[in-house]
């Protein structure tokens, strides 16, 4: 695994690489053109007067021959070979620093356009010589040419030597650019090292653990602050679910350990006095319903919480509402029921996890308020929703308790002790219920006292076949 240090660091000097060559490449180029003309102005320079002293002394090819030796004897530049060639480009007479072996036949003198001077580069034995032909013309016709060459190898010296420093050159920088960018970035994913170190302490069971990023580079405090957030939620909900394992198990403990208590009044004796015997068999039915109920709440939660789908269809609210109703005046005959209904509100929902919600909520106005309350059912549109209450003037519940309700296992204090109190889990589920259909439920007081809990759900059409 190789890390972004040297990998940025590699791409970095591949592209810094191509650009140096690409421009040391620009830069011999340039450096050979100029050496190079440097070359050929020293030679013009000398075949200049030598062309005007031919010019002058020589009038028909015959008198070349004459004057040939003369023309290359005098001084010239150092490392300056002269060459009198004639018509056909035959060697006529050559200076002693002639030190290039000519190219071969009179090709090269033949192609020349009539009067024009020509340069050319030749390589004899791993040495560069630039050429210079002059064409000597006398009477309007060519007599010969002057050849003068001079050795390229001082230019090829200093090529070569541009070529080693710019090799040096490219390496060195290759070599600090790569170890800059890999303590640069080094240095900037510090952070990001500090995020990896603290969430393999997270993953070993410590919650606590945040990153502390306010001096990074911006996108570093973002995830920084995205990973206390993500933190800070793992936290919470392990905490939640470690609370509601610890609450499930009380509850189951404790109509288990009812029943063990029962088991031995049976033992003791118990079984061998009917009357005994028929309380305790009834009570311990009670509590294994009791565990029944309590389990079948857990698993809905599970099932919630792990997203169960929902058998969504149109659903008749108004008519859920008065089977509901109709229930809750069955289980309490002697209450004082009522309900107050808007006809055809329809809603997409699934209609038995929206039954247990609204008889959690009956049985709840029936369980915790005295036997002389009243209970209200109502349903009715409001703005784009349709809206079920379920209201008692029983005696209410404290706004401290209110906050909780629909926290798991939450009871009030008052119902905590009663014998009728339910495991808290009811107003829980039906909080995960109602949102899972995109609604929301809440609960308030009533003017005399009493409690309202209040459904909105969004509402639907009715079912096109109606
Ligand atoms: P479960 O429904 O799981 O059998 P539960 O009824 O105790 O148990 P919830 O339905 O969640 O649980 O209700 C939570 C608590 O809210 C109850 O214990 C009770 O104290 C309080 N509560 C609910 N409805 C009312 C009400 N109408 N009047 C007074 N208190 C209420
Ligand atoms: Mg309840």
């Amino acid at each position: 695994m190789r890390s972004l240090g040297v990998k940025l660091a590699l791409w970095y000097g591949v592209g810094v690489a191509a650009l140096l060559l690409l421009l040391g490449a620009f830069l011999y180029a340039a450096m050979d053109r100029y050496l190079t003309i440097e070359a050929y102005t020293l030679l013009r320079a000398q075949a200049v007067p030598l062309q005007r002293l031919a010019q002058q002394q020589v009038h028909t090819p015959a008198q070349l021959a004459s004057v040939a030796r003369q023309l290359v004897e005098r001084p010239t530049a150092n490392g300056i070979g002269v060459y009198v060639l004639g018509p056909g480009g035959r060697v006529v007479a050559g200076s002693r620093a002639a030190l290039v072996q000519l190219p071969q036949g009179p090709g090269a003198l033949q192609a020349l356009p009539s009067g024009a001077a020509k340069t050319e580069v030749v390589n004899r034995a791993g040495v560069r010589y630039l050429l210079l032909y002059q064409p000597l013309r006398a009477g309007g016709r060519d007599i010969g040419a002057l050849l003068l060459t001079t050795s390229l190898e001082g230019v090829d010296r200093t090529l070569h030597s541009f070529v080693g420093i710019l090799g040096i050159g490219i390496g060195a920088t290759l070599v600090i650019m790569s170890l800059i960018v890999i303590g640069l970035t080094h240095a900037g994913l510090k952070p990001l090292r500090l995020v990896a170190q603290k969430a393999g302490q997270i993953a070993e069971g410590d919650l606590t653990q945040r990153v502390d990023a306010s001096s990074a580079p911006s996108e570093i405090q973002r995830l920084g602050e995205a990973f206390n957030h993500m933190a800070g939620r793992l936290q919470e909900s392990f905490q939640a679910q470690r609370a509601f394992v610890a609450d499930a198990s009380h509850e189951l403990r404790t109509p288990l350990t009812s029943l063990a208590g029962y088991i031995d009044i049976l033992h003791k004796g118990g079984k061998d006095e009917p009357a005994t015997l028929e309380h305790v068999l009834s009570t311990m039915r009670g509590e294994v319903q009791r565990m029944a109920r309590l389990v079948s709440d857990l698993v809905a939660l599970a099932r919630l919480d792990a997203g169960d789908q929902l058998q969504i269809r149109p659903v008749d609210l108004t008519r859920l509402v008065e089977d509901v109703y109709e229930q809750a005046k069955a289980l309490a005959p002697s209450r004082e029921i009522n309900l107050r209904a808007s006809d055809g509100l329809w809603v997409q929902a699934d209609l038995d996890r929206l039954r247990q919600v609204l008889l959690n909520l009956a049985d709840n106005a029936l369980k915790y308020t005295p036997p002389t309350a009243h209970v209200n059912f109502a349903i009715q549109a409001v703005d784009t929703c349709a809206q079920v209450s379920v209201a008692d003037n029983g005696p209410g519940i404290p706004p401290e308790d209110r906050d909780h309700l629909f926290d798991r296992f939450y009871r009030a204090e008052r119902s905590r002790t009663r014998e009728k109190g339910g495991a808290g889990l009811g107003l829980a589920i039906a909080k995960k219920i109602v949102e899972a259909h995109h609604g929301t439920i809440t609960v308030s007081s009533a003017a005399d006292g009493g409690t309202i809990f209040a459904i909105r759900l969004p509402l639907a059409s009715p079912p096109a076949t109606l």
